[in-house]
């Protein structure tokens, strides 16, 4: 016999539930002994050579060849990750099998796989061709791309034990059907084992034969019995209650309309992509729910993507009131925890999945509708390689399984504004509040002049005055500044600039909590300085308000209120979030201050009162996308008010009162706000018109890596020409530049921006020029496409 078709192999199952293996290593080549007792079988198939093809978690998208050891033929699937051989030596790594073919695909000499580690494939094949895709989308390797969709704690196998469990073996079934008499309590053993073909466990077997374990291990040495080991989850079950389920609310019209539009697109079966543009507080959520539960009725799971800030436990007290089963995936599970879940999602117990970003890669079986709420948030993409975005991959993924993707918004993306306005997508719009509560009126406040601010405090007069005003009539308030620390800048007055971080090119903030100043871009943390590092003379002054500061100011201004902060620093400790939170829903607190983790989807109807502090902060950030970004946070920010009868307004100081985005924002303009921006964005040939992709180069030395990155951009350019068919460049190279932040971790950095008509266009030629642009040590490149983060 030449070959053997693969799922003959792994029906066959010598497997893993058949008792073929001794101990934990069987999975390796050492113990193939213990595998394989058929000599016949073994010969058979000596010139049937198995070739696996495996990729590493290395910056090289390639796929290795390894003979696949005849023990382990039943164990190596496409999904499972082994240990080979790599690099020099004798080392080996680990790796996943992408594929399993019958002969190799070079005439080099293969080396073979040393290990299996899983037992079963940790993902199915679709799963496997859609991180195919997010290597190809997103330029990296196929095996950065599968150790991310793998977490770590399945990839662990965390929290599973060793159960070990007993089957007749060959011999004991020959003995007792010769009427072989054995000592009492064994033949109750043997006995017991007879009955059934599953396999016992020792607590079952002593129960049964009302012994100990000492006729189990006599059997056992006897040979007469086999033990199959297996690691399985040991934690208990969590309840997956299908209790306390709410009743539904009664949709409003747009309500109905948008779901009827979801449901319709469920119902043929083939993917659509649906635009939610609702705006804050038109209950986006529950239409969200009523279509989950109709895909759910198929018998399908829904996966809903949320920010991971918003994974608050309002949300998903939402989520668990409507639907028993719903897992959720927020980044404080431990390993153990992420498995049982991993577990449980592709077992099908699952019927709602919700998390963060990396949850669109929940193993789900059957898949039936994706949701993303709040769309527009950044938190989407992933900072690190693989730099993937997980609208995209939802996407991909609801293409490939043939069904809808509902993205949710108030201010959705330009890119998934345009998508639906000129590509295709369908555009479901909710313009009004339920119960047609009024979005609440918002005033630009020109702080330029104020009194207050001018004696360095960060709430004008007008705020001030309507926080007073707010706190005698019982509402709440939220304040939003989006800087943290208690002085943004430490500033040297003789040099006329800030205090940098010794490795960064960041200005340091002062943190009043812990008495030391931090770098926002590294993990640097130290005494402040007592004269400036550069001029060595001049004593650095504070200069500005961050939350820290500002908690102070707030205190001292209105002495009897209840205030807590919103920060990354304030909330370090688990569950001090959802404390604040709560404690803040029952009205134990008047004001709640912070960073963006305040601006978004909470909804406390006693809230009367948001000030923005300073509008400003985001406006001039080095980045196409800073308008955008300006009037997300003012409509975010603004809808946590008026909520309820109560009804509430908002106070946004600025010195810039002129800004058309300013101004939209406060007028709740999203359509002429879009309009504009599509305009200024399609006339700067920039997304969502032109596809981008950064490029940085970072190295030790400030020369040379300016230098490398000099003969990247030009290897680009030429490979751009000689792409290009005459009339217009298609690929257009900016660059190199240094980049906003020039120094990181002693690293400098250059940057160059590729723009392309499409995503396509840039892969492509990416691909040409990939293999010459590889800098040598110590510079290294990274390469991001659809880049967000400009710094
Ligand atoms: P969004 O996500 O669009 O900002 P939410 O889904 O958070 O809005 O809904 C805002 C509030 O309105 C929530 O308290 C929700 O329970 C309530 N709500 C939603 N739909 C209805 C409805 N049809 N009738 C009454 N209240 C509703
Ligand atoms: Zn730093």
């Amino acid at each position: 016999m030449r070959r053997r078709p693969l799922h003959g192999l792994v029906a066959g199952g010598i497997g893993l539930n058949n008792g073929a293996m001794s101990d934990g290593s069987l999975f390796s080549n050492e113990s193939q002994g213990a595998l394989f007792e058929q000599p016949e079988a073994w010969e058979a198939a000596a010139d049937d050579r198995l070739v696996a093809q495996v990729v590493v978690n290395r910056p090289v998208d390639r796929v290795f060849e390894y003979y696949v050891p005849q023990p382990l033929r039943p164990l190596v699937q496409p999904g499972t990750r082994v240990k080979v051989p790599f690099g020099r030596g004798n080392s080996t790594t680990r790796g996943h099998v992408v594929r399993v073919v019958d002969a190799p695909s070079t005439r080099h000499r293969l080396k073979e796989i040393a290990e299996v580690v899983d037992r079963e494939p940790l993902i199915d094949a679709a799963m496997l061709e859609l991180t195919r895709w997010i290597a190809d989308r997103y330029l990296c390797s196929w095996g950065q791309v599968l150790d991310t969709v793998v977490p770590a704690g399945v990839r662990k196998q965390a929290g599973t034990r060793e159960i070990v469990r007993y089957t007749l073996s060959e011999l004991g079934r020959t003995q007792l059907a010769a009427g072989e008499r054995f000592p009492k309590k064994q033949a109750a053993v043997l006995a017991e084992l007879a009955r059934t073909d599953e396999p016992l466990d020792v607590p079952h077997l002593t129960t049964a034969a009302d012994c100990g374990t000492a006729p189990i291990k006599s059997l056992a040495e006897k040979d007469l019995i086999t033990p199959i080991r297996r690691r399985e989850l040991v934690f208990d079950e969590e309840p997956l209650d299908d209790a306390k389920i709410e009743p539904d609310l009664p949709l409003s019209d747009d309500q109905d309309r948008a779901l009827s539009r979801i449901v319709e697109a469920l119902e043929t079966g083939e993917h659509r992509t649906l635009l939610l543009h609702g705006v804050t507080g038109s209950g986006k959520t529950e239409v969200y729910m009523r279509a989950i539960r109709e895909a759910v009725s198929y018998g399908r799971q829904a996966i809903v993507l949320v920010p991971e800030i918003a994974l608050t436990p309002q949300t998903i007290r939402r989520f668990r009131g409507r639907f028993g089963r719903v897992a959720v995936l927020h980044s404080h599970l431990t390993d153990s925890e992420r498995h049982r879940q991993w577990q449980q999602i592709a077992s099908g117990q699952v019927e709602v999945v919700v998390g963060a970003r990396s949850a669109i890669f929940a193993p789900v079986p059957q898949l039936g509708l994706v949701v993303i709420d709040e769309e527009h948030e950044t938190t989407f993409k992933q900072s690190s390689t693989p730099r993937y975005h997980a609208r995209e991959v939802a996407r991909e993924r609801a293409r490939r399984a043939k069904v809808p993707l509902v993205l949710g918004s108030a201010t959705p993306t330009l890119e998934s504004v345009k998508r639906a306005r000129d590509d295709g997508d369908q555009y479901l719009s909710m313009p009004r509040r339920v119960s047609n509560r009024p979005l609440p009126p918002v005033s630009i406040v020109d702080v330029r002049d104020d009194p207050h601010l001018r004696k360095g405090h960060a709430v004008g007069r007008a705020l001030a005055n309507a926080i007073k005003a707010t706190l005698a009539d019982g509402g709440q308030v939220i304040l939003f500044l989006n800087l943290r620390g208690y002085s943004p800048v430490l500033w040297c007055p003789q040099c006329s600039s800030g205090v940098e971080c010794p490795h960064c090119s960041t200005t340091l903030t002062w943190h009043k909590d812990r008495e030391q100043v931090l770098c926002h871009s590294c993990d640097y943390e130290g005494p402040m300085p007592e004269r400036c590092p550069g001029c060595q003379d001049a004593v650095p002054k504070l200069i500005g308000t961050g939350t820290q500061r500002l908690e102070k100011e707030v205190a001292h201004k209105f002495p009897g209120a209840r205030i807590a902060r919103m920060d990354s620093d304030a909330m370090r400790q688990a569950g001090s979030h959802d404390r604040t939170l709560s404690a803040f829903g029952r009205g134990e607190l008047d004001i709640l201050l912070g960073t963006q983790m305040i601006a978004k989807g909470l909804d406390f109807p006693n809230v009367t009162l948001v000030g923005v502090i300073d509008a400003d902060t985001m406006l001039h950030q080095p980045d196409l996308r800073a308008a955008e970004r300006t009037f997300h946070l003012i409509s975010q920010v603004a809808g946590r008010t008026g909520r309820s009868d109560r009804g509430g307004r908002v106070l946004v100081q600025t010195m810039n009162p002129d800004e058309p985005v300013v101004q939209l924002a406060a007028a709740h303009d999203f359509k002429r706000f879009a309009q504009l921006e599509l305009g200024s964005r399609r006339s700067g040939h920039a997304p969502p018109f032109a596809a981008l992709a950064r490029i940085v180069v970072r190295g030790p030395d400030e020369a040379a890596t300016l230098a490398e990155a000099r003969r990247v951009g030009e290897a680009i350019s030429k490979a751009a020409s000689e792409t290009d068919d005459g009339d217009s460049p298609e690929v257009r190279v900016l660059g190199p530049a240094p980049a906003p932040l020039l120094r990181l971790r002693d690293f400098f950095r250059f940057h160059l921006q590729l723009t392309a008509p499409t995503v396509d266009d840039l892969l492509a030629l990416w691909r040409k020029v990939e293999a010459d642009v590889q800098p040598p040590d110590p510079i290294e490149l990274t390469i991001d496409v659809d880049p967000l983060d400009m710094r």
